[in-house]
This record gives structure tokens, sequence and C-alpha cells, in this order.
């Protein structure tokens, strides 16, 4: 059985190695070699706007089929990654694989769409980043206003010399950077002064938005709005995160909310399945049909 789960799984199980340490070495050696046996896939997540309902972006998202244990989600991974280096490969393959895909999409006459990806700290430290996306937009022939990266504030803390290159570089190239999780780190304002001009989007963490309600009685309605007016103010687009219900839509609407991500209009999904939320164009709340809104 430890044979068919990889070549590089050895199974030394000794009485030193608690179950805690096996379950780890176990899933780094199956992640190592992930990506060789296609076991990795891309869901993509719509971004919607919430006057149309267009489509005006999607987010893509790592899962990993393994066929033993099922879907594993990139919380159980992601951090593994990083902590092995593995997140150095796992980043190209999704920064290629998202290119890739969009070009495709685009070449079929789809409507035209940025999809962004989310990049670990480490690996946004990096300067081999910037020439790896170069070669990346070339090799797949998609124009850089379509491919968006996210990075969350812990990124932003670190070496501040190769952050401001590294996200002057993406600014020379035509990526845009969204700040992910936003209000959640320890300087969310700071990095807002320190990086303007170098910062696209604001993404409002779900902890914000999962508490919104139209008789405003909740402090983050006023977080959430202030965050939008800020965006604003600082000539930046905002995406509410983790939509869930038509009342969170609305009170993002009053708001002036550019840009809606959550389950109220789609779980993040297959290639496939995108494929045919973007065939369509826009997509309706899920569940503006089963609730009696109008109904009080
Ligand atoms: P994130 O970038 O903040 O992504 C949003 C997460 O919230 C996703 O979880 C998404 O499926 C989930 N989500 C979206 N809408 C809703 C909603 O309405 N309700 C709820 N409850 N959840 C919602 P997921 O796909 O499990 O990803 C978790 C995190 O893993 C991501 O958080 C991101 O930080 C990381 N991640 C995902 N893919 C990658 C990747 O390719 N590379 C790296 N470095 N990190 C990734
Ligand atoms: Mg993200
Ligand atoms: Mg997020
Ligand atoms: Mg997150």
């Amino acid at each position: 059985k430890a044979k068919e789960l990889g070549k590089n799984n050895f199974q030394v199980y000794t009485s030193s190695m608690n179950a805690q340490t096996f379950k780890i070495f176990s899933l780094e050696s199956n992640l190592r070699n992930a990506i060789d046996l296609n076991q990795l896939e891309l869901y993509y997540q719509p971004k919607v706007c919430p006057n149309t309902y267009d489509i005006i972006g999607a987010e893509a998202l790592i899962r990993w089929n393994h066929p033993e244990w099922g879907l594993v989600l990139p919380d159980e991974f992601i951090s593994l990654a990083e902590e092995t280096g593995l997140d150095i490969e796992l980043g190209s393959w999704v920064k290629r694989t998202a290119c890739i895909q969009n070009k495709l999409w685009q070449d079929a006459n789809l409507p035209k769409i940025p999809v962004s990806i989310n990049l670990s700290a480490n690996r946004f430290l990096e300067h081999s980043l910037l020439i790896n996306t170069v070669e990346t937009l070339k090799e797949t022939k998609l124009e850089p206003k379509y491919l968006e990266v996210e990075i969350t504030e812990t990124s932003l803390l670190e070496n501040e010399k190769i952050v401001f290159s590294v996200l002057g570089g993406l600014k020379e190239l035509g990526i845009k950077v969204a700040l992910d999780d936003f209000g959640t780190g320890y300087s969310s304002l700071s990095s807002l002064k320190r990086f303007k001009g170098l910062i696209d989007i604001l993404k409002i963490d779900r902890t914000f938005i999962k508490d919104l309600s139209e008789i405003e009685t909740d402090d983050s309605n006023f977080i959430t709005n202030m965050i939008i007016q800020l965006s604003q103010q600082l000539k930046m687009e905002v995406v509410a995160e983790g939509v869930e219900t038509s009342e969170q839509l609305q009170v993002l609407r009053n708001y002036n909310c550019n840009t809606i991500q959550g389950y109220l209009f789609s779980k993040p999904v297959s290639t496939a399945d995108f494929e045919k939320l973007l065939r369509k164009g826009k997509i309706m709340p899920l569940e503006s049909n089963t609730e009696d809104e109008d109904f009080i």
C-alpha cells in the first residue's frame, strides 16, 4: 500500500514519530508527486457586478484530488507547501495553468475577464517572480491585464526594498495587485499609505461581510462601508469576499461596492462548469428565487 502512494513515500513509521508527524510526512511526500500525477486542479470562482450581475472576473483556487483522501482543500496543504519549498513548483503551475485557461476562454470568444491567482508570501518576495511571470505571459500569449495577483498583508511586512521592487515591477508589467483578506492584518491602514499607487484592489475579508445587516446595527456595517469609501478615495477597486445572502448583497450595493464574490453567486467550480457560467456572461444570485424577499 505504501508503494502505491508514490515513489517518495518511505513508510518509516518509528515509535519516535507520532501520528501527527506521520500525517505531515505522508502529506508532504504525496504533495511532492501531486503535480506530476496530475492530481492538482484549479477551480474558478466568479466575481460579479452587484448591479448588472455580469461576471467581471474570476479567482483561481487550487484543489488537490487525492486518489485515496479525496478532495483536499488548500488550507490543508498550502502552508506545508510553503514550509517545504514545494510552493515554488506549485505556484508556477498555478500561474501557468490559470494563464493558459484564460487564453483558451478568450480564444473561444468568451467574455474577456481577468483571472486572479493567490501568491504565497515567500513566492511574492522573490525577484524571480517577475521574470517567471513575464515568461509565462509570453508563452501563453495572455495580455498582462488579464492576470491579477492576490497577496496578503503579511507579504508586505517583509523586506521593504524587495516588496517595493516587486510591486513596482508588477505595475510596470500591467498586472493588478489585490490585497486579500483586507482588514485582518496588523497594519491594514499603514500598508495602504506605504504602498499607495502600487495596490489596485482591496478584498474585504469575509469576517466583516458575514455580519452585515440591513438594519445597520453591526460594527461590520461601519467597517465595511469605511473600507469601500476608503478604496474609492484612494482610487482602488474593492471586492467583497464571502457574500452568502441577498441581504449582504443589498447592503453592499447600498455602499457602492464594485465587485461581489461568494457562494450567493457561485462556489468555486471546475473549469468546465466555469466555462458554462462565462458563456452566459451573467449569473443570478442563488437565493433570489427561493427567498420571499418582498414578503415582510
Ligand atoms: P482566499 O484567497 O481568501 O480565498 C477565498 C476562500 O473563501 C476560498 O477558499 C473560497 O472557496 C472561500 N469562499 C468563497 N466564497 C465563500 C463564501 O461565500 N462563503 C464561504 N464560507 N467561503 C467562501 P479555498 O478555496 O478553500 O482557499 C482557501 C485559501 O487558500 C485561500 O483564501 C488562499 O489564501 C489559499 N489558496 C487557494 N488557492 C491557492 C493557490 O493557488 N496558491 C496559494 N498560495 N494559496 C491558495
Ligand atoms: Mg484570494
Ligand atoms: Mg480572501
Ligand atoms: Mg483567505
